[in-house]
């Protein structure tokens, strides 16, 4: 595996690649690589001839009071796991790499970013959409692999790759979760020991609404009513962001269980806010 960290020279690499007729998938990464970044790095290996994944904590996507000092980071650790996990290429650019000082061009899907995790998170999508088509730009490639973890951001991806006819093919990817259930996640070694203890009662929530659907209720504010009970009671270190039932794609708000129907919790400890998601069976 190479590691690249210039961004000129990621594109020639891959304008090369693509010249040579080969097919390839993107899988963009924060890094401090868990299980469930390199299933989807299993996924870009088994898909296409050239399988490539990027590490950049990315700035323009923290808000001012956010982690983006503290976010971990371990890119000699990373770097192994990708390359055992079949990456080719990884490109780990600096920050002054990807964003001149006087940047001032920006994606944003406002749609569907303005409720969920925008709310409390007004720039964080606009930060996510650009990075992600710089990228596009850079690798042109035949796929582009992401988690359903997050729901709201692949939504929108696949919104800002279809209205900009981007000539790639999105995938996403199940939820890698821990034994207990907690949906893994960089930020959870954020996490203290209490925290951590209850965090797994996030997903039992879910479950716990799935049941009440498979017996026949399908009233929204009834469903999050409970759910609400059952985190203050089972998840008493988290403070609750928001609780949503809603359509997958147009991400607006249900008022009744649909066919399709998710569910999307976010709940905020106190150095780490934890998000998760189910799609209900009705
Ligand atoms: P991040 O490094 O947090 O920006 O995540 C990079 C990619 O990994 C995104 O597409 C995430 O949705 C995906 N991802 C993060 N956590 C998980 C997980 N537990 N299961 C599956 N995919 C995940």
């Amino acid at each position: 595996m190479k590691i690249i960290h210039d961004p000129n020279e990621f594109q020639t690499l891959c304008r090369s690649l693509r010249a040579a007729g080969k097919s390839t998938a993107l899988v963009p990464t924060m890094g401090f690589l868990h299980a469930g970044h390199l299933s989807l790095m299993d996924e870009a290996d088994r898909l296409a001839d050239v399988s490539i994944a990027t590490i950049f904590v990315n700035p323009t996507q923290f808000g001012p009071n956010e982690d983006l000092d503290s976010y971990p980071r371990a890119l000699e650790q990373d770097a192994r796991l990708a390359e055992e996990h079949g990456i080719d290429f990884l490109f780990a650019p600096k920050p002054d790499a990807m964003y001149h000082p006087d940047h001032g061009t920006w994606i944003e899907v406002p749609e569907l970013a303005k409720g969920l995790c925008g709310a409390s998170r007004p720039t964080h999508f606009r930060g996510v959409c650009t990075v992600v088509a710089k990228l596009f730009l850079l690798v042109d490639p035949t796929y582009a692999i992401f988690g359903q973890k997050d729901w709201q951001q692949l939504a929108i991806l696949r919104r800002m790759t279809r209205d900009l006819m981007f000539p790639v093919q999105i995938v996403g990817m199940p939820i890698v979760r821990e034994e207990d259930g907690l949906a893994l996640s960089s930020r959870n070694v954020n996490l203290s020991v209490d925290e951590r203890q209850q965090a797994p009662n996030i997903q039992a929530g879910l479950q716990i609404l799935q049941d009440k659907v498979k017996r026949g209720e399908k009233n929204a504010d009834t469903l999050l009513d409970a759910l609400a009970v059952y985190y203050k009671d089972m998840v008493p270190a988290a403070e609750i962001d928001y609780l949503e039932l809603i359509h997958p794609n147009s991400l607006e708000k249900l008022s009744q269980i649909d066919d399709t129907t998710l569910i999307a919790v976010a709940l905020k400890m106190s150095r780490a806010r934890l998000i998760d998601n189910f799609l209900l069976e009705v």
